[in-house]
Protein backbone atom coordinates (compact mmCIF):
# COMPACT_ATOMS: atom_id res chain seq x y z
CA UNK A 1 0.00 0.00 0.00
CA UNK A 2 2.68 2.32 0.98
CA UNK A 3 5.13 1.49 -1.92
CA UNK A 4 1.72 2.02 -4.04
CA UNK A 5 0.97 5.07 -2.88
CA UNK A 6 4.67 6.14 -3.41
CA UNK A 7 4.91 5.03 -7.23
CA UNK A 8 2.20 7.25 -7.68
CA UNK A 9 2.64 9.92 -6.10
CA UNK A 10 6.34 10.50 -6.35
CA UNK A 11 6.29 10.75 -10.15
CA UNK A 12 3.83 13.19 -9.49
CA UNK A 13 5.89 15.11 -7.75
CA UNK A 14 3.18 14.88 -5.14
CA UNK A 15 2.81 13.74 -1.32
CA UNK A 16 0.32 12.80 0.93
CA UNK A 17 0.17 12.19 4.49
CA UNK A 18 -0.87 8.61 4.56
CA UNK A 19 3.48 7.97 3.30
CA UNK A 20 4.74 9.26 6.30
CA UNK A 21 2.09 7.39 8.30
CA UNK A 22 2.86 4.18 6.49
CA UNK A 23 6.96 4.99 6.67
CA UNK A 24 6.37 6.16 10.68
CA UNK A 25 4.40 2.88 11.31
CA UNK A 26 6.88 0.63 9.71
CA UNK A 27 10.04 2.34 11.30
CA UNK A 28 8.21 1.97 15.06
CA UNK A 29 7.24 -1.48 14.04
CA UNK A 30 11.00 -2.21 13.06
CA UNK A 31 12.53 -0.68 16.00
CA UNK A 32 10.57 -2.45 18.33
CA UNK A 33 11.32 -5.77 16.78
CA UNK A 34 15.48 -4.87 16.72
CA UNK A 35 15.34 -3.85 20.27
CA UNK A 36 14.15 -7.28 21.23
CA UNK A 37 16.11 -9.03 18.95
CA UNK A 38 19.30 -7.61 19.59
CA UNK A 39 19.10 -7.88 23.15
CA UNK A 40 21.05 -10.58 23.37
CA UNK A 41 23.81 -8.88 21.70
CA UNK A 42 24.18 -6.38 24.17
CA UNK A 43 27.69 -5.62 25.01
CA UNK A 44 31.30 -4.50 23.71
CA UNK A 45 32.00 -4.46 19.67
CA UNK A 46 30.14 -1.42 18.44
CA UNK A 47 28.79 1.57 19.61
CA UNK A 48 26.11 4.27 17.82
CA UNK A 49 26.86 7.54 18.54
CA UNK A 50 23.52 8.68 17.99
CA UNK A 51 22.16 7.00 21.10
CA UNK A 52 25.35 5.18 22.86
CA UNK A 53 23.84 2.04 23.28
CA UNK A 54 26.55 -0.73 22.17
CA UNK A 55 26.21 -4.33 20.65
CA UNK A 56 28.53 -7.24 19.66
CA UNK A 57 26.83 -6.81 16.19
CA UNK A 58 24.33 -4.02 14.58
CA UNK A 59 21.22 -4.68 12.29
CA UNK A 60 22.35 -5.90 8.33
CA UNK A 61 20.58 -4.96 5.33
CA UNK A 62 20.71 -6.47 1.70
CA UNK A 63 19.43 -5.03 -1.28
CA UNK A 64 16.37 -6.32 -2.58
CA UNK A 65 15.67 -8.87 -5.25
CA UNK A 66 15.40 -6.31 -7.58
CA UNK A 67 18.13 -4.06 -6.76
CA UNK A 68 20.96 -6.63 -6.30
CA UNK A 69 22.09 -7.15 -9.47
CA UNK A 70 23.09 -3.59 -10.48
CA UNK A 71 24.82 -3.28 -6.70
CA UNK A 72 26.43 -6.62 -6.77
CA UNK A 73 27.99 -6.65 -11.02
CA UNK A 74 29.22 -3.02 -10.18
CA UNK A 75 30.63 -3.50 -6.55
CA UNK A 76 28.98 -0.18 -5.86
CA UNK A 77 29.29 0.90 -1.85
CA UNK A 78 25.41 1.94 -1.36
CA UNK A 79 25.38 1.31 2.39
CA UNK A 80 24.20 -2.16 2.73
CA UNK A 81 26.18 -5.49 4.11
CA UNK A 82 26.62 -6.33 7.77
CA UNK A 83 25.77 -3.52 10.92
CA UNK A 84 24.23 -1.03 8.57
CA UNK A 85 21.52 -0.29 11.38
CA UNK A 86 21.70 0.48 15.57
CA UNK A 87 19.49 -1.60 17.04
CA UNK A 88 18.32 1.00 19.69
CA UNK A 89 18.03 4.18 17.11
CA UNK A 90 18.10 2.34 13.99
CA UNK A 91 20.64 4.79 12.55
CA UNK A 92 21.92 3.99 9.95
CA UNK A 93 25.61 3.42 8.94
CA UNK A 94 25.67 6.47 6.48
CA UNK A 95 24.34 8.86 9.27
CA UNK A 96 26.97 7.63 12.07
CA UNK A 97 29.71 8.45 9.37
CA UNK A 98 28.39 11.83 8.39
CA UNK A 99 27.94 12.32 12.65
CA UNK A 100 31.43 10.96 12.83
CA UNK A 101 32.91 13.42 10.79
CA UNK A 102 30.80 16.46 12.10
CA UNK A 103 31.78 15.98 15.43
CA UNK A 104 35.21 16.45 15.06
CA UNK A 105 34.11 20.33 13.27
CA UNK A 106 33.26 23.79 15.26
CA UNK A 107 29.29 24.55 14.20
CA UNK A 108 28.72 26.54 16.62
CA UNK A 109 27.37 29.70 15.34
CA UNK A 110 27.29 28.27 11.68
CA UNK A 111 24.57 28.42 9.16
CA UNK A 112 23.53 25.26 7.94
CA UNK A 113 21.47 24.17 4.66
CA UNK A 114 20.61 20.05 4.90
CA UNK A 115 18.53 18.74 2.12
CA UNK A 116 16.42 15.88 2.50
CA UNK A 117 17.12 16.10 5.98
CA UNK A 118 18.10 12.58 7.71
CA UNK A 119 16.77 12.52 11.29
CA UNK A 120 20.03 11.65 12.87
CA UNK A 121 21.79 14.38 11.97
CA UNK A 122 19.43 16.97 11.63
CA UNK A 123 19.05 16.63 15.40
CA UNK A 124 22.62 16.60 15.59
CA UNK A 125 23.42 19.75 13.70
CA UNK A 126 20.10 21.47 15.48
CA UNK A 127 21.82 21.44 18.81
CA UNK A 128 24.53 23.25 17.45
CA UNK A 129 23.72 25.31 14.53
CA UNK A 130 21.04 27.38 12.62
CA UNK A 131 19.74 25.08 10.23
CA UNK A 132 17.46 25.93 7.41
CA UNK A 133 16.20 22.40 6.19
CA UNK A 134 14.20 21.85 2.03
CA UNK A 135 13.52 19.43 -0.28
CA UNK A 136 11.65 19.33 -3.82
CA UNK A 137 8.75 17.28 -1.47
CA UNK A 138 8.87 18.86 1.85
CA UNK A 139 5.71 17.09 3.26
CA UNK A 140 7.62 13.79 3.28
CA UNK A 141 10.39 15.90 6.31
CA UNK A 142 7.76 17.53 8.12
CA UNK A 143 8.03 14.94 11.00
CA UNK A 144 11.70 15.97 11.01
CA UNK A 145 11.76 19.93 10.93
CA UNK A 146 7.86 21.07 10.58
CA UNK A 147 9.32 24.47 8.98
CA UNK A 148 11.32 22.26 6.04
CA UNK A 149 11.08 24.69 3.03
CA UNK A 150 9.90 23.61 -0.82
CA UNK A 151 13.02 23.72 -2.78
CA UNK A 152 14.42 22.14 -5.98
CA UNK A 153 18.08 21.65 -5.26
CA UNK A 154 18.89 22.97 -9.10
CA UNK A 155 17.31 26.33 -8.68
CA UNK A 156 17.68 27.61 -4.80
CA UNK A 157 16.20 30.56 -3.94
CA UNK A 158 18.76 31.43 -1.58
CA UNK A 159 21.15 34.56 -1.98
CA UNK A 160 24.85 33.80 -2.81
CA UNK A 161 27.29 33.15 -0.44
CA UNK A 162 24.75 32.12 2.63
CA UNK A 163 25.86 29.35 4.04
CA UNK A 164 28.82 27.79 6.16
CA UNK A 165 27.96 23.95 5.44
CA UNK A 166 25.28 22.15 3.01
CA UNK A 167 24.80 19.16 3.96
CA UNK A 168 22.71 17.12 0.97
CA UNK A 169 23.75 13.18 2.05
CA UNK A 170 22.96 10.31 -0.51
CA UNK A 171 20.78 12.98 -2.67
CA UNK A 172 22.79 13.84 -5.79
CA UNK A 173 21.91 9.94 -6.87
CA UNK A 174 18.59 11.00 -7.88
CA UNK A 175 18.80 14.22 -9.08
CA UNK A 176 18.31 14.26 -13.14
CA UNK A 177 21.06 17.17 -13.86
CA UNK A 178 23.37 16.52 -10.80
CA UNK A 179 26.00 19.62 -12.12
CA UNK A 180 23.40 21.72 -11.76
CA UNK A 181 22.87 20.89 -8.18
CA UNK A 182 26.24 20.92 -7.51
CA UNK A 183 26.77 24.55 -9.16
CA UNK A 184 23.85 25.95 -6.74
CA UNK A 185 25.36 24.17 -3.81
CA UNK A 186 28.58 25.87 -4.78
CA UNK A 187 26.55 29.45 -5.60
CA UNK A 188 25.08 29.43 -1.92
CA UNK A 189 27.66 28.16 -0.16
CA UNK A 190 29.75 30.76 1.78
CA UNK A 191 33.71 30.75 0.46
CA UNK A 192 35.67 28.42 2.44
CA UNK A 193 32.16 26.65 3.33
CA UNK A 194 31.90 22.85 2.71
CA UNK A 195 30.06 20.54 1.66
CA UNK A 196 29.14 17.02 2.68
CA UNK A 197 27.83 15.26 -0.62
CA UNK A 198 28.06 11.67 -0.10
CA UNK A 199 26.76 9.38 -3.02
CA UNK A 200 26.82 5.50 -3.67
CA UNK A 201 29.70 4.72 -5.96
CA UNK A 202 31.31 2.18 -7.55
CA UNK A 203 35.67 2.16 -7.80
CA UNK A 204 35.12 -0.87 -10.76
CA UNK A 205 33.30 1.26 -13.08
CA UNK A 206 35.49 3.55 -15.69
CA UNK A 207 32.03 5.77 -16.92
CA UNK A 208 29.31 6.95 -14.34
CA UNK A 209 26.20 4.81 -15.43
CA UNK A 210 23.05 7.31 -16.38
CA UNK A 211 20.79 7.55 -19.21
CA UNK A 212 18.61 11.02 -19.10
CA UNK A 213 15.91 8.76 -21.16
CA UNK A 214 15.39 5.95 -19.33
CA UNK A 215 12.29 7.07 -16.47
CA UNK A 216 11.28 3.84 -15.66
CA UNK A 217 11.50 2.76 -11.99
CA UNK A 218 12.07 -1.19 -12.55
CA UNK A 219 14.55 -0.20 -15.73
CA UNK A 220 16.16 2.44 -12.93
CA UNK A 221 16.55 -0.79 -10.04
CA UNK A 222 17.55 -2.97 -12.77
CA UNK A 223 20.80 -0.65 -13.89
CA UNK A 224 21.80 1.68 -10.55
CA UNK A 225 20.48 -0.56 -8.02
CA UNK A 226 17.70 1.79 -6.92
CA UNK A 227 14.13 2.19 -8.45
CA UNK A 228 14.54 6.04 -8.02
CA UNK A 229 18.06 6.50 -8.82
CA UNK A 230 19.10 7.88 -11.85
CA UNK A 231 22.79 6.55 -12.26
CA UNK A 232 25.48 4.79 -10.40
CA UNK A 233 28.49 6.95 -10.29
CA UNK A 234 31.56 6.01 -10.83
CA UNK A 235 34.11 7.07 -7.73
CA UNK A 236 36.56 8.93 -10.13
CA UNK A 237 34.08 11.08 -12.17
CA UNK A 238 32.07 11.91 -9.35
CA UNK A 239 35.15 13.77 -7.73
CA UNK A 240 35.72 15.52 -11.21
CA UNK A 241 32.28 16.89 -11.19
CA UNK A 242 32.67 18.39 -7.83
CA UNK A 243 35.98 19.74 -9.09
CA UNK A 244 34.86 20.85 -12.42
CA UNK A 245 31.75 23.19 -10.62
CA UNK A 246 35.24 25.06 -8.31
CA UNK A 247 35.43 22.39 -5.34
CA UNK A 248 38.50 21.74 -3.26
CA UNK A 249 38.13 17.66 -3.48
CA UNK A 250 40.14 15.41 -0.82
CA UNK A 251 39.09 11.94 -0.79
CA UNK A 252 39.62 10.28 2.43
CA UNK A 253 40.29 6.32 2.09
CA UNK A 254 37.94 4.09 4.71
CA UNK A 255 41.51 3.19 5.72
CA UNK A 256 42.18 5.91 7.09
CA UNK A 257 38.93 6.07 8.87
CA UNK A 258 39.88 3.52 11.69
CA UNK A 259 38.88 5.70 14.36
CA UNK A 260 35.18 5.40 13.38
CA UNK A 261 34.76 2.25 13.03
CA UNK A 262 33.57 1.34 16.38
CA UNK A 263 30.62 3.45 15.32
CA UNK A 264 29.74 0.87 12.71
CA UNK A 265 30.43 2.81 9.67
CA UNK A 266 29.85 0.90 6.23
CA UNK A 267 33.07 -1.14 5.57
CA UNK A 268 35.05 0.38 2.10
CA UNK A 269 33.07 3.73 2.40
CA UNK A 270 35.22 6.54 1.76
CA UNK A 271 34.43 10.15 3.26
CA UNK A 272 34.65 13.50 0.77
CA UNK A 273 36.06 16.63 2.26
CA UNK A 274 34.48 19.34 -0.06
CA UNK A 275 35.65 22.75 0.71
CA UNK A 276 34.33 25.99 -1.53
CA UNK A 277 37.94 27.82 -2.09
CA UNK A 278 38.37 31.31 -1.24
CA UNK A 279 38.96 33.57 -3.95
CA UNK A 280 41.84 35.72 -4.02
ZN1 LIG B 1 21.74 4.06 18.12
Amino acid sequence: MKETLKNILKPLRLYHPLQSFYRDAVFDFQLKRNRKKYLQFKGSGFTCNVCNASYQKFVPDYPTEENRQAIEKNQVVAGYGENIFCPNCMSTARERLVIAKLSTLNLKGKNILHLSPEKNIYHFIKERATVTTADLLPGFYKTIDGLVQKQDATHFSFTNDCFDMVIANHILEHIPDDRKALLEIFRVLKPNGNAVLQVPYSEKIEKTIEDPFIKDPSKQSYLYGQKDHVRIYALHDYLSRLEEVGFKVELIPYSELKQYYTYAIQPSECFINIIKPTTV
